[in-house]
């Protein structure tokens, strides 16, 4: 039997399969299209992200191929410098597009194992205390021991599970699509600067070669936002407010897209959970969304793999609702807020204009970096040191850097006191003796998304958090 089913190839199911994939899981992908989009979702990588592709040792290839950035403005668009020290290695945003970024994923699963079968929807599933078994468009059925639905914001998994998706509806829509313009780059810059004084949805990014990324409002919320905007349609709104369409012509793709805000009500149903926009939707305000499917991906993949492998303590596989829910609430409401400071409204406009004076002080500004790019997120381990439950960046030791070590996806302790040991946790946690001048605790124990699960220099109180997250010594 297959171990784990991810419904869906979009970046949410790319990451998580390569993730169970290294852990030795036998994960199959299904997605329903038989092609990779050409639509253009996502355009980079937040810092925590980038970190994450780093520590799985991808992050030369999207270096490759994005575009590095230490750029403000990514809260509801107020630019601020960056302060000049942030808790990373990995001070930039990476301008990537989202094809490139479910390329590049797709790549790697494919390199360490996974199958991906394309043109195989999901309709239909059923579970028992065994296993789950799915049914696909074609009639045929797949059965494996568990399934993880990465299928986007419309999931038939969070659907057929009957998992309540609470929210708010769309109340606008937006047309995007990339075309070409035949008028002149200047007077399409201009115009759009006049344009955005007074309606911030709207805009046309030059992508080169007199190509566009454009943006206009469309004229109401369409019954089914998945059929996509006419020509006529989206030319007609850049005349609405533009009074000219630039001469756009050569669509490359047209889209449409809302700013309903929902979060499913639990990630686990028994042998089935959701990752990624299967479990909440909510505006691209901030370019989260994406960034946040990926770190979904990154705290299931070692639980699941746990469970599978049969070594997972009691409630890991719960914690990653425990874990995950919260930061999705987190997500939402600040684009909720995000989307309130874009109103043109004198009341909203004031509040712009407060928050972007407080945003001169720099912890305010670090904290909303911290908030937007993932790197402040902090899991619930309970009272401790100031690390503890964090993320931990990145740091030069004595021998290399820590990143580097972790490519495997297991826990990691990293003993500066070469007192310590993990004897009984061998098999899933590397030991590592070394120093760094970055790190001023006498050791810290990783979990595999490099959450810092315990902090301290004793061998009793490494004993007492070991099996939390790594289950019963062996031996
Ligand atoms: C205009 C716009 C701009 C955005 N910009 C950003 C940004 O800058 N940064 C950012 O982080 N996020 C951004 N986002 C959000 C980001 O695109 C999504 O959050 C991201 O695509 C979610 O990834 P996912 O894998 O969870 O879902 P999806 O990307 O939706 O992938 C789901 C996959 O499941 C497949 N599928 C669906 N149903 C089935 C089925 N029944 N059976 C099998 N397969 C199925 C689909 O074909 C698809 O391939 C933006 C979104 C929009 C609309």
């Amino acid at each position: 039997m297959i171990d784990v089913i991810v419904a869906g190839g979009g970046p949410t199911g790319l990451m998580l399969a390569g993730e169970l994939r290294l852990h030795g899981v036998h994960a199959l992908v299904l997605e329903k299209e038989t092609e990779p989009t050409a639509y253009v979702r996502a355009l980079g990588l937040h810092m925590r992200s980038v970190e994450v592709m780093d520590q799985r040792g991808l992050l030369a290839r999207f270096l490759a191929l994005g575009q590095q950035y230490a750029a403000g403005g990514f809260f509801a668009g107020i630019t601020k410098p960056w302060p000049d020290r942030l808790d990373t290695a990995h001070p930039y945003t990476l301008g990537i597009p989202q094809t490139t970024t479910e390329r590049l994923l797709a790549e790697h699963a494919t390199e360490v194992g996974v199958e991906i079968r394309r043109g195989r929807e999901l309709v239909g599933l059923s579970q028992d205390e065994h296993g789950v078994t799915v049914e696909l468009a074609d009639g045929t059925q797949v059965r494996s021991r568990y399934l993880v639905g990465c299928d986007g914001g419309h999931s038939t998994v969070r659907k057929l599970l009957g998992v309540g998706f609470p929210g708010e509806p769309a109340k606008v829509e937006t047309l995007l699509g990339e075309m070409e313009a035949t008028e002149d780059p200047a007077t399409v810059a201009a115009v759009v600067t006049e344009v955005r004084k007074t309606q911030l949805r709207f805009g046309a990014i030059p992508l080169g070669d007199g190509v566009y990324r454009v943006v206009a409002p469309a004229e109401g919320v369409a019954e089914d936002r998945t059929v996509p905007p006419t020509f006529e349609e989206f030319k007609q709104q850049l005349r609405a407010y533009a009074g000219t369409d630039f001469g756009v012509h050569s669509p490359r793709w047209l889209s449409r897209f809302g700013d309903a805000t929902r979060l499913a009500e639990r990630y686990r149903t028994g042998r089935v959970l959701l990752a990624g926009d299967a479990a909440h939707i909510h505006p691209p305000t901030g370019g989260q969304g994406l960034n946040l499917g990926i770190q979904d991906a990154f705290n299931l993949g070692w639980k699941l793999a746990a469970e599978v492998g049969g070594w997972a303590p009691r409630g890991l596989l719960d914690s990653y609702h425990t874990e995950r829910h919260p930061v999705a609430v987190d997500v939402l409401d600040n684009t909720r807020a995000q989307m309130e400071l874009l109103s043109l409204e004198p009341g909203p406009r004031s509040v712009r204009r407060l928050l972007s004076e407080l945003m001169d002080f720099e912890e305010v500004n670090r904290y909303l970096i911290e908030k937007i790019t993932g790197i402040g997120v902090r899991y619930d381990f309970g009272e401790g040191h100031e690390l503890l439950g964090r993320r931990m960046r990145d740091v030069k030791l004595k021998r290399g850097r820590l990143y580097e070590l972790m490519h495997g996806g297991r826990g990691l302790l990293l003993d500066q006191t070469a007192r310590l040991s993990v004897a009984g946790w061998a098999d899933r946690v590397d030991h590592v003796v070394d120093v760094s001048e970055e790190l001023d605790v006498p050791a810290v124990l990783l979990r595999p998304d490099g959450h810092v699960a315990w902090v301290g220099g004793d061998q009793q109180g490494l004993l007492s958090r070991l099996p939390k997250w790594f289950g019963a010594a062996v031996g």
